[in-house]
């Protein structure tokens, strides 16, 4: 397929993940679908009228199997084709796709065309699938311009089933339904039925002009780990966690509103992991929706003197993402605890 300027133009980057699956009419088997021939494998895209090219990662990956390397690679597809194309859609497994939507959120700089992720739940070859519903919605939304020419969507989104949601604001909430992904502390920017309907933050945000060079963050930092509490949590596992080599940052999942043991060896392994390695700690909620305050109970308070920041209302997708990205630039750690608490690309509420 040709890229032209006179009609919209997007790129498919299939990454891996069941949507790019086909059955085997001999076999009954499940393949990686050959994008090569995708209009002879989709033949609704030629509908549509628009220069549709696509790239595929080789070979395609499981998204699970995803890592900061996969999402610099995408992130250089983008930039490599940015000027070309109107808009990218990305085609992923469903199971990392909130990681990879929130790392690219803030890898790509001053983005001024829109980045859709999306996948299915089925492949797009089974007669059930809601893969082509996905891609053809994903297709029209990354295409979509307004009267002046400007794209409706700026930044990375996730779209799925009937919603358009803001990639760092997503958590993938079903292993079974169609309706796979949530964006529980963050309106979605469009609902999807008969029509495409933007929100009406969408439609009054200040735009980015289309000539804003991007620009791309290609060092993501892996020194940190997920800390998930839970009650029974013994010394030796704190211990061990917070005693990793290099280890810079702890995305650590707390209970409610940001709780957490008062146990003096609990509190005190922070408090020397924070003073005596500079270790960003980010407290982020279990629960699906709401934030974390710690200032509201005792136990949240002690942690918020022991040094542990706030991750407000980030999805610990978000806030693993965010700080690898603040820990690859080589900031001071002063500087990172900062940046977490603040929004860089929508992904935390400020009240
Ligand atoms: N394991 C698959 C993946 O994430 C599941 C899916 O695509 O839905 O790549």
């Amino acid at each position: 397929m040709q890229v032209g300027f006179n009609k919209p133009s997007v790129l498919l980057i299939y990454t891996g993940g069941t949507i790019g699956m086909i059955e085997n009419s001999e076999t009954g088997l499940l393949e990686a679908f050959d994008f090569h021939y995708l209009e002879a494998q989709v033949p609704e895209l030629k509908r549509f009228g628009y220069n549709i090219s696509s790239v595929s990662f080789d070979p395609p990956l499981d998204s699970s199997s995803m890592d900061q390397f996969s999402w610099i690679e995408i992130a250089k597809v983008i930039e490599k084709n940015y000027d070309i194309y109107d808009g990218f859609v990305v085609l992923h497994g469903t199971d990392t796709m909130a990681y990879t939507a929130s790392a690219l959120s803030f890898m790509l700089d001053d983005l001024a065309k829109p980045v859709i992720l999306t996948g299915s739940q089925l492949p797009i070859g089974k007669l059930r699938t809601d893969g082509k519903e996905n891609l053809i919605t994903s297709i029209e939304i990354a295409a979509a311009k307004r009267d002046n020419g400007l794209p409706y969507i700026q930044e990375v989104c996730v779209f799925f089933e009937n919603k358009l949601m803001r990639g760092n604001r997503t958590t993938k909430i079903s292993t079974d339904h169609f309706n796979a992904f949530d964006t529980p502390n963050f309106p979605p920017l469009a609902d999807v039925g008969i029509n495409i309907h933007y929100s009406k933050a969408v439609r009054s945000a200040s735009l980015l002009p289309l000539n804003a060079p991007l620009k791309i963050s290609t060092s993501m930092d892996a020194n940190v780990v997920a800390l998930k509490l839970f009650p029974g949590i013994t010394p030796i596992v704190i211990d061990q966690i917070l005693s990793i080599p290099n280890l810079k940052g702890v995305v650590m999942e707390t209970f409610g509103s940001g709780n957490a043991p008062t146990h003096e060896w609990f509190l005190s392994a922070l408090r020397n992991a924070i003073e005596t390695r500079d270790i960003v700690i980010v407290n982020v909620t279990q629960c699906i929706m709401g934030a974390v305050e710690m200032r509201r109970y005792k136990t949240g308070n002690e942690l918020s003197e022991a040094g542990v920041i706030s991750g407000t209302d980030l999805t610990f997708e978000a806030a693993l993402c965010k700080l690898m990205y603040l820990l690859g630039k080589g900031l001071p750690m002063d500087a990172v605890r900062k940046l977490m608490q603040e929004p860089l690309k929508g992904e935390i509420s400020l009240d």
